[in-house]
């Protein structure tokens, strides 16, 4: 599940769509307690929860690498599908003008390339699969550096994350743990075949060294900012509504998504420096009261790469700046291909169909497979480096139920009335295969 899913599943819809309009106003509110920011913030800042302020000047190095044509085709295609303010991209023949800072008027000027033969090559840390060393037939991931992102924390937070349920007294469902128990499978699997392997996570705990009580203060006052002018301290009743209007709730909020992913991707970006992360997820249905939750015949499979910006997202003057830096950066050429080959080495092994979202407010299909979407996540955007984000399994669906319960196996076994693999073993080498697949095609074409 995306840290954003809660907030579809039917049951808890109508209190959802409140605290997403929260959070998301959260961050003009920001603007009037500058000692809350990062050194540097000034006032007039545009920043998203926990957001950084942009360096533009980084997007300097850019300059001539991408054409008209390319720009013009990326920008409404895949990243600013649902409009934005006229104001905040302007694309001209030779150049783009993209706002910095509306209340400061000012302006970022990119300019393009003329064509594709004088093109400056683009900058970056990861390397394209065409890049990477010769491989080697029994080593097709031979040189590549990938990093997995077990989605979530597990362990003691799975209940604080909403990302627990228990059928009467059988053993709890935490996601955290079964995207972990898939990724120790996943790692000696592509080191297997050649891959430098990295963890962003490996135990089911945070690597963000804040907890709750550091965002009580935030907590409080964007509740107040959003109209809450007394917010409550504490959660008496999970089931209350009203518990998203408290600063227990907010702060929670604050440590597990925005505080915690932040910090994974300072992780990537500065010191794991990968080719690719995967983000390994299991998704839901909407489940109800998790201590008697609601399990159902739907099973399905989604993958997602970034893009997809809300027009209120690309409001922010961090957020707008990271879409930029990740269309310079062309990852979207790497990471189509990649999410396509991968969701399809999936759909084949488990054989679940294609996820439909419900509406196309927050997404966008992309790709030929079926299964890809671009979504803007905390961890799509931030990762600078292709980002394949996997969704397969509905948890509460019965099958995955009992697949769950049936735990890790080596080999077949009769699982629900059918041999199989255990699911994390089904999860990871399908994964595998897939890259398997993307990475030997790719190696056709290595210059060296
Ligand atoms: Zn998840």
């Amino acid at each position: 599940m995306t840290n954003d899913d809660g907030r579809r599943m039917p049951f808890r819809h109508s209190r959802f769509v409140i605290l997403s309009s929260f959070v998301i106003r959260a961050s003009s509110f920001l603007i009037f307690f500058p000692s809350m920011f990062p050194a540097g913030s000034r006032a007039g800042d545009n920043l998203g929860i926990l957001g950084a302020n942009p360096r533009w000047s980084v997007l300097e190095k850019y300059q001539g690498t991408i054409t008209h044509d390319d720009f013009s085709r990326l920008i409404p295609n895949v990243y600013c599908t649902h409009g934005f303010a006229p104001d905040l991209i302007e694309i001209n023949e030779k150049t783009a003008r993209i706002l910095m800072n509306r209340e400061s008027q000012k302006f970022f000027t990119l300019r393009f390339a003329e064509d594709d033969t004088t093109r400056k090559p683009v900058p970056r840390l990861w390397r394209p699969a065409k890049t990477l060393p010769p491989a080697k037939a029994d080593k097709p991931l031979v040189g590549l550096k990938i990093a997995l992102d077990p989605g979530h924390l597990g362990g003691k937070w799975a209940k604080m994350e909403e990302r627990w349920f228990q059928v009467d007294s059988s053993q709890p469902v935490q996601e955290g743990d079964l995207t972990l128990r898939v990724a120790r499978l996943l790692a000696p699997r592509l080191r297997e075949l050649g891959a430098k392997v990295s963890f962003i996570r490996n135990r089911n705990e945070p690597i963000t060294a804040k907890r709750p009580d550091d965002f009580r203060e935030l907590a409080r006052k964007i509740l107040i900012k959003n109209g809450v002018p007394q917010p409550r301290a504490d959660v008496l009743d999970p089931n209350d509504p009203a518990k998203e209007q408290t600063i227990r709730w907010q702060s929670q909020i604050l440590f597990y998504r925005y505080s915690e992913i932040r910090r994974r991707a300072a992780l990537v970006n500065f010191k794991l420096h990968p080719d690719l992360v995967l983000c390994l997820h299991f998704n839901a249905e909407g489940w109800g009261d998790a201590n008697n939750p609601t399990l159902t015949d739907t099973n399905h499979l989604h993958v997602l790469v970034n893009g997809s910006y809300l027009a209120e997202e690309l409001e922010f003057d961090d957020e707008r700046f990271e879409m930029i830096r990740r269309v310079l950066s062309r990852v979207y050429d790497e990471e189509l291909p990649l999410a396509d080959t991968i969701a399809v080495a999936i759909a084949h092994t488990t054989g679940l169909p294609p996820y439909q979202y419900p509406t196309t407010n927050s997404t966008t299909k992309v790709g030929s497979s079926g299964y890809v979407y671009a979504r803007n996540l905390l961890a799509t955007r931030l990762y600078r480096c292709p980002v394949v984000y996997c969704e397969p399994y509905v948890m509460n669906s019965k099958d995955v139920f009992a697949r769950i319960q049936a735990g890790d196996y080596e080999g077949m076994r009769n699982v629900n009335g059918v041999e199989r693999k255990s699911i994390f073993r089904e999860y990871a080498d399908s994964v595998a295969d897939g890259l398997v697949q993307y990475y030997s095609k790719a190696c056709c074409s290595r210059d060296r």
